[in-house]
């Protein structure tokens, strides 16, 4: 393959992430280029581990290498609080918070009629597993407050009410329509603190 070649599949690589475009790309290309050899081979190998050795975690669905991830192993959370997310990036920026302290759920998707995504878009069965076993006391519910976050907060009531639990919900103070991803820690640990009884 020529440079000109290399180059080019490097670029239309890169444009493919979120928020890159073809400039951008084309500068991360070259930076690549003023990288020092062990630098880039590191690189490498990170991309590759990150695609061969994560996988979600058996009893929550978030991003882990082992098979049960680090905050489900971990005894020193409240083990009878479920907080549900619709994915694994919202754990990373409510655990930026340090205003919440028990387990999580991540559903891997909300429900959107727009996109022609129903219930069978969410991954709620091992969560119901857990709620029949009945070690579950909390649930605290933390969807993105939109209207895809919304019509999934109305699923989960319907099916988890008939558990005993009680259900909280986060919100007081989020903007409506932004996603809980981009929310600052801040407003977002308030509206862990503040969360409302729903059921
Ligand atoms: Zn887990």
């Amino acid at each position: 393959m020529g440079f000109k070649r290399i180059f080019g599949e490097l670029v239309k690589g890169f444009s493919r992430f979120p928020g890159v475009g073809r400039r951008s790309a084309e500068r991360m290309v070259f930076y690549l280029l003023k990288m020092k050899p062990e630098e880039v081979k590191q690189f490498a190998e990170n991309v590759q581990e990150i695609h061969n050795h994560i996988k979600p975690c058996k009893l929550c669905n978030n991003f882990s290498t082992k098979d049960i991830c680090s905050i489900c192993q971990d005894p020193k959370r409240e083990q009878d609080t479920i907080c549900i997310v619709e994915e694994p990036k919202d754990i990373m920026a409510i655990e930026k918070t340090s205003h919440y302290r028990g387990l999580y759920y991540v559903l891997l998707g909300s429900i959107s009629p727009l996109e022609g995504l129903g219930p069978e878009n969410l991954d709620i069965g091992k969560l119901i597993n857990r709620l029949q076993k009945g070690d579950i006391k909390e649930v605290v519910i933390a969807t993105d407050p939109d209207t895809e976050g919304e019509l999934t907060v109305q699923y989960l009531i319907e099916n988890i009410s008939k558990y005993k639990v009680k259900i909280y919900r986060i919100g007081i103070g989020i903007p409506l329509g932004t996603q809980i991803e981009y929310i600052d820690s801040a407003t977002l640990g308030q509206a862990l603190l503040e969360r409302k009884v729903i059921t």
